[in-house]
């Protein structure tokens, strides 16, 4: 079946032909295991990835401590004062998210986990049939994503990133470079690639040493 949930009222950062892909690929991954996204902030990735769970009868798992970026705090480029609690003045997104999430009647398929990366990594041990890589963009972040989440993949699965600009001139370098880190761990081949969505599918033959 063809996308065709509303997703243009939704706040974020996906264009749409991105958008289209990540859905496809979360269609067919959902098979080989939940699918995780790192990053959701305001839920339009998420439905994306939450629509092809859905339609394959999968489980997506949406990571985000909902406290924004570096980008995003405050008297940054990117701050949106409409996500700002004013019960307590922090950038909070959860409740953006959560409705979205709800509109588009994705409860039944997402889990939203609110916490930091790192802490939701310490512990887990089911393996994965597709990670989305959409979090923060310093190279502590993007480098604790990617080795947090990417060794979840499993073979056949496939590791996705986002904000992947080969040339400097376009964006930040933490997200190409773990980008380039999967490549050269021999783990992962380039599988599709829309505008700064990156596919990467993993392999099954084993790490080389
Ligand atoms: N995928 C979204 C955009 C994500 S923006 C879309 O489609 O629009 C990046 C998100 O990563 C923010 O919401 C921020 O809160 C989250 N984030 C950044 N660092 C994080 C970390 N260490 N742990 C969990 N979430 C993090
Ligand atoms: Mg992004």
């Amino acid at each position: 079946m063809a996308f065709d949930l509303p997703v243009d009222h939704i706040k974020g950062f996906m264009e749409r032909d991105e958008g289209l892909a990540l859905y496809d690929a979360a269609r067919a991954c959902a098979a080989l295991g939940p699918c995780l996204e790192i990053g959701s902030y305001c839920g339009k990735s998420t439905v994306y990835l939450g629509a092809g769970c859905r339609e394959a009868g999968g489980v997506l798992y949406a990571l985000d401590h909902h406290r924004g970026s570096e980008e995003h705090q405050i008297g940054e480029e990117y701050h949106d004062p409409d996500l700002v609690d004013p019960a307590s003045g922090r950038f909070d997104s959860f409740a953006a998210f959560r409705r979205a999430i709800e509109e588009a009647d994705l409860v039944d398929t997402v889990v939203p986990l609110v916490a930091p990366s790192r802490l939701a990594a310490r512990a887990w041990a089911t393996p994965l049939g597709m990670v989305f890589i959409d979090g923060g963009h310093s190279r502590e972040a993007a480098d604790a994503d990617y080795e947090g989440w990417a060794g979840h993949v499993v073979p056949g699965g496939l590791l996705a990133i986002h904000d992947v600009f080969p040339d400097p001139a376009d964006g930040g370098r933490p997200p190409f470079e773990i980008y380039e880190r999967a490549l050269a761990s021999g783990r992962f081949e380039e599988s599709g690639a829309v505008l700064s969505l990156r596919l990467l599918r993993r392999l099954d033959r084993p790490v080389e040493s």
